[in-house]
């Protein structure tokens, strides 16, 4: 149970912290986890050597006024054990040859579909085990598994992204074949999900037609993060009034060395050089291809 709230940093009974960034004091800490490895459970438990510091937000929230010293140290050590459990999965996935992929975007922008059909796609030509992030439910995990590849659904609650000892646990579950390519769906919101390595090799936004032209500029963290970005539900287009080509410099405004492929999960228009795309990085892991 939560103890005392001085500020915003929160103090729990087990003696952990949680510092809070850009939200309102008025959020509900009693809630569960359901991690990835199996057992729910509350914030009244032990955490022992184990916090896991799951509301850390959010370096833009040091420009707001009135944050004391104290919550931005107790943030850059939330983020910096984070950065170290990141780079233990970075090493354990590179010993592997396997390619993990952090795939963010805000809710409906289509990750779920596009990964069944990027699986349909590739199966059969490399492992492929999907990570499933959301606050609640199993439901997209199921539509994973119905393609036929493991997949492991990590249950948030309140937290609005995954971090690395969530994916920690999740590798321990899924123990990813040598060679083959890890495909992580993060929660969906274009904030959180971009402060938080996860030990990826690489991240994807998936950004659809749908969410207006000015949205890398409102949310540039996440799109300054990404490797790759591919723009959804192009079959759309026809049907909107807007303009792709402008989408496109908006997004390479705010991050030049983005790899920008238009796709459509349902048409299939765009996947071979997404495809073309993900082959290469196999190759350049000495995996399978
Ligand atoms: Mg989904």
């Amino acid at each position: 149970m939560p103890g005392e709230i001085a500020g915003q940093v929160h103090t729990h009974a087990d003696g952990t912290t949680h510092a809070h960034g850009a939200h309102g004091a008025d959020h509900d800490h009693d809630h569960d986890h359901d991690h990835a490895h199996g057992h729910p459970h509350g914030h009244d438990h032990v955490h022992g050597q184990d916090p896991h510091p799951d509301h850390a937000h959010t370096p833009t929230a040091l420009q707001v006024p009135g944050r004391d010293t104290q919550t931005i140290a107790l943030e850059a050590a939330v983020l910096g054990k984070n950065q170290a459990l990141a780079e233990r999965n970075r090493g354990w996935l590179a010993g592997r040859r396997v390619l993990a992929l952090n795939l963010m975007s805000s809710p409906g922008a289509g990750k779920t579909t596009l990964l069944e059909r990027c699986i349909r796609d590739l199966q059969g030509q490399v492992g492929i085990a999907v990570v499933e992030g959301d606050q609640a439910t199993e439901n997209d995990a199921e539509r994973i598994r119905a393609t036929g590849v493991a997949a492991v659904q990590v249950n948030t609650g309140t937290g609005c992204h995954l971090e690395a000892d969530m994916l920690q646990r999740a590798l321990q579950r899924l123990q990813p074949a040598p060679g083959s390519l890890l495909m992580i769906e993060n929660v969906g919101n274009l904030v959180c999900p971009a402060l938080f390595d996860l030990g990826e090799h690489a991240r994807v936004v998936i950004f659809s037609v749908t969410e207006g032209e000015d949205k890398p500029l409102k949310y540039p963290h996440m799109f300054k993060a990404a490797d790759v970005l591919l723009l959804s539900k192009t079959d759309l287009l026809p049907h909107l009034r807007v303009d792709l080509q402008r989408m496109i410099d908006n997004a390479r405004v705010v991050n030049p060395g983005l790899a920008i492929f238009p796709v459509s999960a349902y048409s299939g228009e765009g996947l071979d050089a997404w495809y073309g795309w993900l082959r290469g990085e196999l190759a350049g892991l000495g995996a399978a291809a």
